[in-house]
């Protein structure tokens, strides 16, 4: 854990040795040339001096005997101010950077701060996320292995349970994989992707869970029409899932017998992609939320348990913003939901 109190010190001092040493240097040549300057000017006064005194015919002008030493207690005492006001202007320079970096210092690690905050958060919810089916399992297995006479059937039973436990892991630990994944931002492996392609491929992955809970998808224009001849830049198996993400919840969130509309749309060298259903919506106070990590809105944690550990629309986000586009949701709770997808055409 970084002590980020001591690294904004550490910081501020090496900003201020920076500035310190500009300064003092800046006024170490400062002293070297002002002085320099300073003495060609007290020996041309001297010399002027001389000059005037030995002049044929001059006035009589009383010069005292010790010049010299009059015009270098001048030039000494030039210097010291010189000096003085030098070492002022280090001290207010001391301060003013002092101040200065503090600040430059907390402004410079506090987006590094930022990122450890939210990591040390991801991790501490993946954590959680993890440990809950392997509690479960753990729980089960004591349980049964406390039975001298186990029984078949019950023993099947637990397994059965512990292998519904591992597929929630398996499922858990691939979200994570793909949060990962697309979380770099390469775009080397980007080619020309049809629309209508990620489109029935999407589809296909959703179509038995749809079909379980009689939910119909429709898809305007049809994919086979002129104007979903969209060719997007991308890379296609992210963006199966993305759709994959969006329908699928579209589908979990909605009642049976209900409708979702995938609406696609060309408007200035992007497609518009809208997936709206008739689900149970998502309530406002929620809404800000749904694209982070690992969130879900209490009524899909409670009521009829619709599974899911909250990484679904933080993955499809991601995939939007590796492929330099946005993605946008509007809902009612109780009255559907609308995500909409904006993508770049080649
Ligand atoms: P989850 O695995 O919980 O579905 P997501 O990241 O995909 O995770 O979604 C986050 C939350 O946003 C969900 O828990 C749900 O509350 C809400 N949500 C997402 N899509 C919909 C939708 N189509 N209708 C209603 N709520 C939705």
């Amino acid at each position: 854990m970084i002590n980020f109190h001591a690294a904004y010190l550490k910081l501020t001092l090496w900003y201020l040795l920076i500035v310190t040493t500009i300064s003092i240097g800046f006024s170490f040549y400062l002293y070297r040339t002002t002085s320099a300057e300073l003495g060609r000017g007290f020996r041309r006064q001297a010399t002027s001096f001389r000059d005037t005194a030995i002049l044929p015919g001059s006035m009589a002008i009383r010069i005292p005997n010790d010049i010299d030493q009059l015009i270098i207690g001048q030039f000494n005492e030039s210097k010291n101010r010189l000096i003085t006001n030098l070492i002022y202007f280090n001290l207010l320079i001391l301060v003013l950077a002092g101040i200065g970096s503090y600040y430059l210092a907390k402004r410079t690690l506090r987006p590094i701060e930022e990122v450890l905050d939210l990591q040390n958060r991801f991790t501490a919810d993946a954590s959680h996320e993890l440990r809950t089916p392997l509690t479960a399992m753990k729980t089960e297995i004591e349980v049964s292995l406390r039975d001298k006479n186990p029984d078949p059937a019950e023993a099947r039973k637990l397994l059965e349970s512990n292998l519904e436990e591992i597929a929630k892991l398996e499922s858990l630990s691939n979200a994570l994989l793909k949060l990962s994944r697309y979380q770099n931002n390469n775009r080397a492996d980007f080619q020309n992707v049809p629309l209508n392609e990620v489109v029935v491929e999407a589809y296909g992955c959703v179509a038995k869970l749809a079909s379980q809970k009689s939910i119909e998808i429709i898809c305007k224009p049809e994919l086979d029409s002129e104007q979903m001849k969209i060719i997007l830049k991308g890379d296609k198996q992210s963006l199966i899932e993305l759709f994959v993400i969006l329908l699928e919840n579209a589908v979990k969130y909605s009642p049976a017998e209900s409708k979702i509309y995938i609406l696609i749309e060309q408007s200035n060298k992007n497609a518009i992609i809208t997936i709206r259903d008739q689900g149970i919506g998502i309530k406002a106070s929620d809404l800000p939320y749904i694209f982070n990590r690992f969130y879900r809105a209490d009524t899909s944690r409670s009521k009829e348990k619709v599974d899911g550990y909250g990484l679904g629309l933080s993955i499809a986000k991601q995939i939007v913003e590796r492929h330099k586009g946005n993605i946008t949701a509007e809902s009612k709770s109780g009255r559907g939901s609308k995500f909409t997808v904006r993508l770049a055409l080649v």
